[in-house]
């Protein structure tokens, strides 16, 4: 059996139960924009209740953005629900309501970049695509490079051996990798004696040379993201003027509400703060 194969068998016997893996094209769409940088089960329960209120693209397209926004509560970095709101409406307008399957009008759609169009075409479509999260590039490098992290940013010698190790059970093998990476192969504690390519793994072989850790965000108390959550968790519980908003640098906020007004997530009159309508 070779190395892809028993990584696909383990992910058939180990995989976990998520709804968005037995999901139509616009479900897998909407799970790929609340996962991009939020954990799985705290995407969970919202995808359900997204998918309950906008079953299809052109439901989602009739609500306001600021429905949008309320609804995507505390899942974070709330421009990617502003983009998955645009996205829903270029697929009614241009698309008649269908997620499109070609990489290129995938791309075409806001907020959907290389990584998000392969996975859309890979586990909505089954169609043979490059899936590199960060999960699958730590197993590609840890087995095949040696390194027990990526570089921070992709180079094409990297995307070319990921299409390389691509094999015949293509849509398989993304979800396979990206689960092994998520569950065995973790950052931090790989379980290597439970992992399918623990014979053949390169970083194992060497004896776990240590390598620099991909670039993360920076601490969350006192920081911009904070401060934006603060006014935008504020604003969608009603709070309605500036000085409600429970934060101490006034510079800061300031300078945030004015960035979430310029990305169209806030509307302000005078001291009234409202989501846009
Ligand atoms: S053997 Fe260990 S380090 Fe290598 S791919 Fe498997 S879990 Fe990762």
């Amino acid at each position: 059996m070779s190395d892809q194969d028993s990584v696909i068998e383990w992910f058939l016997e180990n995989q976990r139960d998520l709804p968005w893996r037995k999901s139509t094209p616009w479900g897998v769409l909407v799970s790929e924009f609340m996962l991009q940088q939020t954990p799985v089960n705290r995407v969970l329960p919202k995808w359900k209740e997204w998918m309950d209120r906008w079953p299809t693209p052109p439901d989602l397209a009739q609500a306001t953005s600021g429905e949008v926004i309320k609804a995507w509560d505390r899942l974070g970095y709330p421009r990617r629900a502003l983009r998955l709101y645009e996205s829903a409406q270029v697929i009614t307008a241009n698309h008649d309501g269908q997620v499109p399957s070609t990489y290129e009008e995938l791309l075409a759609l806001p907020g959907v970049g290389d990584y998000t169009a392969g996975a859309i075409l890979s586990f909505a479509f089954s169609t043979r695509a490059v899936v590199l999260d960060t999960n699958v590039r730590r197993v590609i490098t840890r087995w095949h490079q040696g390194e027990e992290f990526p570089h921070s940013s992709l180079s094409k010698a990297e995307r070319a051996l990921a299409e390389e190790l691509i094999p015949k059970r293509s849509a398989l093998w993304a979800g396979a990798t990206m689960e092994l990476g998520a569950l065995i192969c973790t950052a931090k504690k790989p379980q290597c004696s439970e992992c399918p390519l623990r014979e053949t793994c390169a970083w194992r072989a060497a004896g776990y040379p240590a390598g620099t850790p991909m670039r993360t965000q920076g601490k969350w108390h006192g920081s911009d993201r904070q401060c934006r959550g603060t006014i935008m968790a504020a604003i969608r519980q009603g709070v309605s003027t500036l000085s409600e908003i429970s934060w101490t640098d006034e510079e800061q906020l300031f300078r945030c509400i004015a960035a979430l007004k310029a990305e169209k997530l806030l509307t302000q009159v005078g001291k009234q703060l409202s989501l846009p309508s």
